[in-house]
């Protein structure tokens, strides 16, 4: 399992999530945040933190959000991980 990022993220990149996570799984992108899953543990203590509910668990996407697993495990690697609260 893993967490993923999804659209709400996109140009608004709030990054309040990246703070409370233990293993600094998110990667910093030039529109969103992405999380590496095979960074993410499932902790769970992103979510809350996410002001647009952007943040999800893998097993909890359908349909065309689950698009979403696949970007951030690809976009993930292409980016530097992301520690503190930028916006
Ligand atoms: S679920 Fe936990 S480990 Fe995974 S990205 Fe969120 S805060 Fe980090």
């Amino acid at each position: 399992m893993t967490y993923v990022v999804t659209e709400s993220c996109i140009d608004f990149r709030d990054t309040s999530c990246v703070v409370v996570c233990p293993v600094q799984a998110f990667r910093l992108g030039e529109k969103m945040v992405y999380i590496d899953p095979d960074i993410c543990i499932d902790c769970n203590a992103c979510i809350s933190e996410c002001p647009v509910d952007a943040i999800f668990p893998d097993h909890e996407l359908s349909g065309e959000e689950l698009k979403w697993i696949s970007i951030n495990k690809i976009q993930s690697k292409l980016y530097p991980i992301i520690k503190f609260k930028i916006n």
